[in-house]
């Protein structure tokens, strides 16, 4: 592919790891950018839109369309060129109205060579191609890791390796991607680490949806059309129904009541599923979410349900049809009273936005009698009493790890432990597999902070030292020598 080139930057870069953690420092009335965020030996930069112009930055890298990444981008932004996924560029677009010459819609899974601009020693063009290729995050629609690949400057040296995560929901399938596969190691990688503690233990999102038997079904049924092979899955061995959310909104009313733990003699029982939608008065499904994110889980719902989406903010219904998911876009619709699933800000999952959202529905025409409000975040794990759900037992998450509670007589609240960041179990797979193969010479945590952040690069080391059996690298060691790189 073409390289593309980033404007012009006014000052040499910076490519020292001196700055210190942080969110930053702060200095005559500006943050200053943290070192975790620049692209060492090069002048590019990650998420990094809350410190004004970066000095010496030429090209600004954006992860996702989350504010705290995004954050301080505006429609006059002029410091130069934005590069992200096509999903996340048309999302800028149709947010921020940013000058669409100044970003560059790079494609997934595909190596590409981005000139980069910034100044050398002396104040010349360095002239160098960096090789950028995006993956996908698993986080939220066009949510993407980027791997950086920086010449070096010594004869006959292979480059510097860095990988961002920005946000991640960590897979097993990540270690497949077949760029991660290819490298002889990575040199940074620079992680997501919200949840890197412990006590973040939440299951897997299709066990917490309950539609891992869907999944499975598909993929049956895709090997028996393909002929038998190794992989063939025997009949008797596939999940016969939901399990998780969508299990729980199955049983039967007696059953959901014994599951409501909570204030059990003030539950009234929901009727159960083949009801649930179309008896009078219907039941609402309000689903917290952000601006973007948990698609899959009200997608998963509806689709389950056999019903549309609806979001009472207009905004937000032609934000879902921009994502460029079809599926999503058929589900979408903008009568209230013909979609059972609602989607509405995460501040809304409680009693008074569920009456509200009640309310609006009805105002309009709906027949909705009571709501399920649910709350999903992975913050919801360790929560207090009976707002916590817990996996307690081995094996698969199902309706009996469920808390739901009833928050008013035509309120009932489901905390559900479905996060888009890695678990803890997450991390330590993800980054122990990716130091046995291809080998990472440094974590550097992006999300922690003061005596937490000890702690986290901590356990990110160890994850690390377990996957390999060379010893660790010091920082500076991951570096060329500043003076190679001025
Ligand atoms: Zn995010």
């Amino acid at each position: 592919m073409k390289p593309v080139t980033s404007a012009a930057p006014s000052m040499p870069v910076s490519h020292r790891w001196t700055n210190g953690w942080g969110g930053g420092k702060w200095g005559k009335g500006k943050r200053e950018c943290p070192f975790y965020k620049r692209v060492p030996g090069t002048s590019f930069v990650v998420d990094a839109f809350s410190y004004g112009g970066v000095p010496g930055a030429t090209g600004y890298f954006l992860t996702h369309f989350h504010s705290d990444h995004y954050g301080g981008l505006t429609s006059s932004f002029a410091h130069g060129t934005i590069y992200c996924s096509p999903v996340t560029r048309a999302l800028v677009l149709l947010q921020l109205r940013v000058d669409e010459t100044r970003i560059v819609a790079l494609p997934i899974g595909e190596e590409v060579d981005i000139m980069d601009a910034g100044l050398a020693k002396g104040g010349t063009r360095t002239g160098r191609t960096i090789k950028v290729t995006l993956m996908e995050a698993n986080h939220c629609p066009g949510s993407v890791l980027m791997l950086f690949k920086v010449p070096n400057t010594l004869p006959n040296s292979p480059p510097y390796i860095y990988l961002h995560t920005g946000d991640m929901r960590a897979h097993r399938s990540h270690l497949e991607i077949p760029v991660l596969r290819s490298l002889h190691r990575i040199d940074a990688l620079f992680l997501d680490t919200t949840y890197c503690r412990p006590q973040y233990r939440f299951p897997p999102q299709d066990e917490v949806i309950g539609d891992a038997w869907r999944d499975a079904r598909a993929k049956a049924a895709k090997v028996a059309e393909s002929g038998p092979d190794d992989s063939a899955v025997s009949e008797e061995s596939l999940p016969q129904k939901p399990t998780g959310l969508l299990g729980w909104l199955k049983i039967t009313p007696r059953q959901q009541s014994a599951s409501l733990v909570s204030k059990a003699s003030r539950i009234q029982p929901l009727n159960a599923f083949t009801r649930l939608l179309s008896s009078t008065p219907r039941t609402l499904i309000a689903v917290g979410a952000y601006q973007i994110g948990k698609e899959r889980l009200f997608k998963a719902l509806a689709i389950s349900l056999r019903t549309s989406i609806f979001s009472p903010d207009s905004h937000k219904r032609r934000v879902l049809r921009t994502l460029g998911d079809q599926e999503l876009t058929r589900l979408i619709v903008d009568d209230p009273r013909r979609a059972c699933v609602h989607v509405v800000g995460m501040g809304k999952v409680d009693k008074d936005g569920a009456l509200e959202a009640l309310e609006f529905a009805n105002a309009r025409g709906g027949s909705f009698g009571r709501v399920v409000a649910i709350r999903p975040t992975g913050w919801t794990w360790g929560g207090k009493g009976h707002q916590t759900a817990k996996v307690e037992r081995s094996g698969q998450f199902s309706v009996r790890d469920l808390r739901p509670y009833l928050a008013h007589p035509k309120v009932t609240v489901v905390p559900l432990p479905y996060s888009e960041h890695s678990s803890f179990d997450e991390l330590e797979m993800f980054v122990t597999g990716l130091s046995k193969h291809p080998g990472v010479r440094k974590v550097v945590p992006t999300v922690g902070s003061g005596q937490g952040w000890k702690e986290i690069q901590r356990l990110c080391d160890m994850f690390r030292t377990a996957g390999e059996s060379s010893p660790p690298v010091a920082n500076d060691a991951i570096l060329p020598p500043v003076t190679e790189l001025e």
